[in-house]
């Protein structure tokens, strides 16, 4: 038996075989871009980043292999920034119009080809490396296409990553994937968040080596210990057995709370809603007997694929979600892609801080357009049930305006072609210090808030939240959080508007009693957590 410790984010137990996730090569083929200098500007942005992934693999090289594993990145770091390569990679997508996968490959392929035929031994070497370098750089450009769908699980399986993306993890057939270990990433990133939603046990951060020795072994994974069990022996098995069903019988005993007030003894109530990506996350929003859907995060819709989702696509997701929901409340937050959240075909310029970067909102009212189809399919989608829009990462009451405006015009376009919508409720997230430092003026000009303790924390305490270094600063406890979400809970309260919770924290049930006692009047949580959360509500004497 063999023990992998690593970070819990869900917990649960999982058993099965391991499989390794593979990224896999993507299949690069020509496509004609109308926008070269927009391609071409992507494909410097992949060479930085990748000068990037290299530079960190040379501090980890030098580490643990010396100095030679140093040299040969060196030698791939300055391949990519060789000015021959790079032009000729240019003039191949401004002069043939050329996608920048096709001109990496094309321009490294007949590179390969020279250096192989050369008679000194040590350039012939050069030609692998060359195509080291290309894979990198294809890796990166074609992230989206990559995204794991193409994996074959042939039975459910505990998947063990190097990492995995939020792309990634959404291409990933749900029904196969029992739980996850990654070797990387951070218990706040939107993977973790995704594993929460998917409500299978997952490991972050665990030291494990990807290779022969684990592939394809069975294995246990406890995500509540944090600890994954390779080739467990007869007496782990009966104890993890026992503890699942234990479990288990918890579980069954929570799922009694099902179709009960979320309301204390002493007669105070709040609305628990649920957190999901899409309408594949629907039936555990019914089984755990969500409230209303506090959080559509539409941003999944956008990731893991080649274009944009079409008003059409996203106009059938919507509706699902309001036809399911039948009345009860589903707010749809507009796109907010970016920082993790990436999809090549966007285009996004690469960025030095993503987090603080062209993300959210600001990446919405730029791109007019795309707002715009999501804003109809959203209105469209308005008379199928009780559907309230969101925007997120806002700091300015402009931004607030602007983004109304927007709504107003579709909704007047949308008249117009005699397509019938309601006025629905409009709010935003309070996920930065600016939003609250002015709640009480954003407060008067929204219909709700809704409090993200994730990017709030990560941007009042100045600590990324996709780092794993940085977890003892990312302290989701810290008082400077409390202070900023109880200013906004009494701004909203003197507007008389609605102010729930849908990050992270709002599923602490130890704190509850605390949120209660602020005037939350919504937590919007994992399907998952609902009836725990309803469960710490019933405990708590607070009066009405
Ligand atoms: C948050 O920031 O708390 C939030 C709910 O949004 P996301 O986690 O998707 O950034
Ligand atoms: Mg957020």
């Amino acid at each position: 038996m063999r023990i992998f410790r690593g970070k819990s984010v869900t917990d649960g137990i999982a058993a099965g075989r391991l499989q390794i996730y593979r990224k896999e090569k993507p299949r690069i083929s020509r496509e004609t871009v109308s926008d070269a200098a927009g391609e071409t500007a992507r494909f410097k942005a992949a060479v930085e980043e990748a000068v990037l992934q290299i530079e960190q693999l040379k501090s980890e090289a030098l580490e643990t292999t010396g100095a030679s594993g140093g040299e040969i990145l060196e030698a791939h770091r300055m391949l990519l920034e060789d000015e021959g390569f790079k032009a000729a990679v240019e003039a191949e997508i401004t002069q043939n119009f050329s996608n920048a996968g096709y001109a990496v490959e094309k321009v490294s392929e007949s590179l390969q080809r020279k250096f192989s035929q050369v008679d000194d031994a040590y350039m012939r070497e050069r030609a692998a490396d060359i195509k080291d370098v290309a894979d990198r750089l294809l890796e990166i450009l074609c992230r989206e296409r990559n995204a794991g769908s193409r994996q074959v699980f042939s039975e459910p399986v505990i998947l063990a990553a190097e990492d995995l993306s939020p792309s990634e993890t959404i291409g990933l057939p749900k029904e196969k994937i029992l739980a996850f270990v990654t070797v990387k990433g951070s218990l706040y990133s939107h993977t973790a968040i995704l594993a929460k939603s998917m409500n299978i046990p997952a490991l972050v951060g665990a030291a494990l080596p990807l290779d022969e020795s684990l592939d394809g072994k069975p294995a246990v994974l406890d995500g509540e210990a944090g600890i994954l069990y390779v080739e467990p022996d007869e007496k782990t098995l009966k104890e993890l057995q026992e503890h699942a069903k234990q479990k288990e019988r918890m579980r069954e005993e929570i799922n009694l709370l099902r179709g009960k007030e979320n309301i204390t003894s002493g007669g105070r109530k709040i609305e628990i809603y649920a957190n999901i990506g899409g309408a594949e996350d629907l039936p555990a929003v019914l089984e755990n007997d969500a409230g209303g859907i506090g959080l559509l995060r539409s941003e999944f819709l956008y990731l893991g694929r080649q274009d944009y989702p079409s008003e059409e696509e996203q106009f059938s997701v919507y509706k699902k979600v309001a036809e399911t929901m039948a009345g009860k409340p589903v707010i749809i937050r507009t796109l907010d892609i970016g920082a993790d959240k990436q999809a090549s075909y966007l285009k996004l310029q690469k960025e030095e801080n993503p987090a603080m970067g062209l993300r959210g909102i600001r990446l919405c009212l730029e791109r007019p357009e795309v707002f715009k189809t999501q804003l109809r399919a959203i209105y469209r989608a308005s008379v199928y049930g009780n559907v309230a829009v969101m925007y997120p990462m806002i700091i300015s009451l402009k931004e607030v305006q602007q983004a109304k405006k927007m709504a107003a015009q579709v909704r007047k376009e949308l008249a117009e072609e005699g397509i019938s919508c309601e006025n629905i409720r409009q709010g935003i997230m309070i996920e930065t210090p600016a939003a609250v430092m002015i709640s009480a003026e954003l407060a008067r000009e929204v219909d709700f808030f809704s409090i993200g303790t994730n990017d709030l924390t990560q941007y009042a305490l100045a600590a990324d939240r996709q780092n794993p270094r940085l977890e003892a600063f990312y302290d989701k406890y810290h008082p400077a959080v409390f202070a900023m979400i109880e200013t906004a809970v009494k701004n909203a309260a003197a507007a008389g508007i609605p102010v729930g919770i849908c990050g992270e924290l709002g599923a602490d049930t130890a704190l509850t009693e605390t949120f209660l006692k602020m005037g939350v009047t919504e937590l919007s949580v994992p399907p998952g957590q609902i009836l725990l959360l309803r469960k710490a509500v019933r405990e708590s004497d607070l009066k009405a």
